[in-house]
């Protein structure tokens, strides 16, 4: 996922917004009953000290050992493994490797590398659980980087990890990745009750959220989970908007430019005619609107027969997508029946479906698992929207609740992308902390 965007939102989310804020507060307000001692503390130590008891009482002085020299190995070795779209399989490998050693864990590569061309499925990593009482949950990362990211060497100064310069970092996702290996290292060292855990690692996130949407939902067995893909820390991120491209062709006739131009029928000439009035842009404060790619024509001497133009609308809303849609298809047919008959163009128009949108309601049990888990660390989330589409979209789609977990990252598909080593220990607490709550 690219970096959040926070959008204008409707009175009504923003006081759902509010509302939840002012949940918070109040459950906070449960910790007086322990006076000002913390339920949990996480503090960071070196691994291998004595598991922690378990009884309710000792939760008051509960630790969560993270190893955070072992959290920096694999976050610099993941960066380190090329992953490109659709080439995450020495990636994938790698992770199995990893997982395939902790007793009682499995791991499956499904077979969406037929549908998305990828050298590899997704892998999910299943964790059973060790307290009967938590329900299952599942945590995403995408395993393909963005480009470009061939060849990455990590540089680590002042605990800020950064590329070379002359690629992406790759935090995005990776980060997230270490930190659920680290969690999973630590869980296992500590003997902590925790509840079943799914890792899900998709491909080709970046290029069309293609392992997500090619995934069947029914190998998981959690309901619902979390995506660590965003900028920020402690930022939960409950809804994204819808998306669909936009594919026109515009179709005019060719002639020759300097001795029969009138025979011609310029496609460059109506495709500038459609640009400028198409609607592109922020088009209300649910929506957006872009024409990002156009090509056409053949040579100098030659009028233009063709122009394909390409670009994208995004709504928060499903109705105002489609009015928007609806907007550029007039757009189109307007230019065609305003040209003389004799030298009338045709288009095609498509609008394939890009993502779905997300928009968890405020009383989705998911939601009760980070208020908790925000509760026991004694923090404040940030519960906010998302400008662009994830992963997260489409298995909200297939009906698992999902929210978005910001880790740290920070000037994320740039060659400047970083992220702190804190940022990453900061978001695993969370991630612990809801794991074993
Ligand atoms: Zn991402």
């Amino acid at each position: 996922m690219g970096p959040v965007m926070l959008l204008l939102v409707s009175p009504r989310l923003i006081s759902h917004l509010v509302a939840l804020n002012i949940g918070i507060n109040q459950r906070a307000g449960l910790r007086s009953v322990f006076g000002d001692i913390p339920i949990y503390a996480i503090i960071r130590a070196q691994p291998h000290q004595s598991p922690h008891p378990l009884s309710y009482k000792a939760l008051m002085a509960y630790h969560f050992p993270i190893n955070q020299e072992r959290l920096a190995y694999y976050f610099i070795t993941l960066c380190e493994i090329d992953s490109p779209g659709k080439m995450e399989g020495d990636l994938a490998r790698y992770l199995q490797d990893f997982f395939d050693v902790f007793p009682g864990v499995t791991t499956l590569v499904d077979g969406s590398a037929a549908i998305t061309g990828s050298n590899t499925g997704n892998l999910l990593v299943s964790i059973p659980g060790t307290d009967i009482h938590k329900a299952p949950l599942f945590f995403n990362c995408h395993m393909d980087v963005i480009n470009p990211c061939i060849g990455v060497k990590v540089s680590r100064h002042n605990n800020i990890f950064t590329s070379l310069g002359d690629t992406v970092l790759g935090g995005d996702d990776k980060a997230g990745i270490a930190i659920l290996m680290e969690m999973a290292q630590v869980l296992f060292e500590n003997k902590l009750p925790h509840a079943p855990l799914e890792f899900l690692f998709t491909t080709a996130e970046e290029i069309g959220l293609l392992g997500a949407k090619a995934f069947n939902p029914a190998l998981l067995q959690a309901p619902m989970g979390f995506a660590l893909d965003s900028t920020g820390i402690d930022n939960v991120i409950i809804g994204a908007p819808a998306a669909v491209h936009v594919q026109a062709e515009i179709f005019g006739k060719a002639s020759h430019a300097g001795l029969n131009p009138g025979d011609g029928i310029n496609a460059i000439s109506l495709a500038a005619k459609v640009v400028v009035n198409l609607p592109v842009g922020r088009l209300d404060n649910l929506s957006t609107a872009n024409i990002g790619l156009i090509a056409g024509g053949t040579a100098t001497n030659i009028v233009p027969d063709y122009v394909n133009l390409q670009g994208e609308i995004r709504s928060h809303s499903a109705e105002l997508l489609y009015t928007h849609m609806q907007s550029f298809t007039t757009v189109f047919a307007d230019i065609v029946r305003s040209s003389p008959e004799m030298s009338r163009p045709s288009f095609s128009l498509e609008f394939p479906d890009h993502y779905p949108a997300m928009a968890l309601q405020l009383d989705d049990p998911l939601l009760a698992v980070t208020r908790k888990a925000a509760d026991i660390l004694g923090r404040t989330l940030n519960y906010t929207v998302a400008g662009g589409g994830s992963d997260a979209n489409i298995f909200n789609s297939f009906g698992l609740s999902t929210a978005i977990l910001g880790i740290g990252m920070e000037h994320v598909h740039s060659t400047h992308e970083l992220i702190a080593l804190d940022s990453m220990i900061r978001t695993l607490e969370l991630v612990a902390a809801i794991s074993t709550s």
